[in-house]
């Protein structure tokens, strides 16, 4: 059997596995992340290869695959841009190289390799063409278009979350305004609930309970808890996000008409609670509603297990 290691560098860990040619994960490392530092990043990962190989015999493991947060370039080498791990214009592949000599080396943007892994393994399997949507603080993004994915001529194609949803609307990180995740990520979804508390603490009351009566304490999982005992101010929220979710859909869907979409991210754990209203609003948003076939909305099946699946298919091809 053909074992793959696959890695996934995120802004606060390192998550290594063993992946089976079916996606399943077998043994599992984590390390933090080393910040600012791509030679203490390279080493990182390369005890996360070593350890995890020194449990199999010689041979059985035949690539390594790494997904990571941030910008990767064209040439699948180089993290352009790495905000959360303060990295620029590092070499990152060439570093393992380095140090993992005698493996062929993937390097991969994280959330491409999360929608990778989804589309082969996950909600979008049997489809040749998905996009995946992680609505996490942020939102994030992966197409895979004839069952290839789509990297653009730059390696940067679908970050769906900064596409303008509102011209002149709510400042982005990115030094834009209007961006869709102002509205669909998880940040907004917290956003909305803080609204309410300081608006309306009457229809609060059960989500200013969860967090003890302290707004700012009100995240989303206590949002999501209060959404799924059915209290009407969680839900509210969720369905405001929703209608930006589904809306931001449709335009998605008028440009790259998927199969199915798949939905990821913190945000998705309340399931059909937001899933439900984005099926609405993307019905009610979507170009040729009367006439064309709807994609499926889906959530996503691979959870935090996504990037590592897919960096590790990835690495075999
Ligand atoms: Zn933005």
């Amino acid at each position: 059997m053909r074992l793959t290691i696959g890695v996934d560098i995120g802004g606060t860990k390192v998550a290594a596995g063993v992946v089976g040619p079916d996606g399943a994960i077998g043994e599992r490392v984590t390390y933090p992340t080393p910040i600012g530092d791509g030679e203490a990043l390279a080493d990182v990962v390369a005890r996360a290869v070593a350890e995890l190989r020194a449990h199999h015999p010689a041979g059985a493991i035949s690539a390594v695959g790494v997904g990571t947060a941030g910008f990767v370039d064209e040439a699948r080498a180089t993290i352009v841009l790495g905000a959360n791990l303060g990295l620029v214009e590092d070499p990152f592949k060439e570093r393992l190289r380095r140090r993992v000599t005698d493996l062929p080396v993937v390097v991969e943007n994280d959330a491409n390799a999360a929608a990778w892994a989804e589309a082969r393994f996950g909600a979008g399997r049997g489809c040749g063409h998905v996009v995946c949507v992680t609505l996490g603080t942020g939102v994030g993004g992966g197409i895979v278009m004839d069952g290839e994915l789509q990297r653009g001529r730059f390696g940067v194609a679908a970050e769906v979350g900064h596409y303008r949803i509102v011209p002149y609307g709510r400042r982005c990180g990115c030094g834009n305004a209007g961006c869709w995740e102002q509205y669909a990520s998880g940040r907004a979804l917290v956003a909305e609930a803080h609204d309410l508390a300081r608006t309306d603490p009457r229809r609060a009351e059960r989500l200013l309970k969860l967090a003890e009566g302290d707004i700012e304490r009100i995240q989303g999982r206590e949002i999501t808890q209060a959404a799924l005992e059915g209290d009407e101010g969680a839900l509210h929220c969720f369905r405001t996000v929703a209608d930006w979710v589904g809306m931001g859909l449709a335009d998605l869907a008028a440009i790259l008409d998927p199969e199915c979409f798949v939905i990821g991210g913190g945000v998705s754990d309340a399931g059909d609670i937001l899933i439900e209203p984005v099926r609405e609003s993307f019905a009610r948003h979507v170009t040729g509603r009367a006439t064309r076939r709807l994609a499926d909305i889906r959530v996503a099946e691979l959870g935090s297990r996504a990037g590592i699946v897919g960096a590790a298919d990835l690495a075999l091809r």
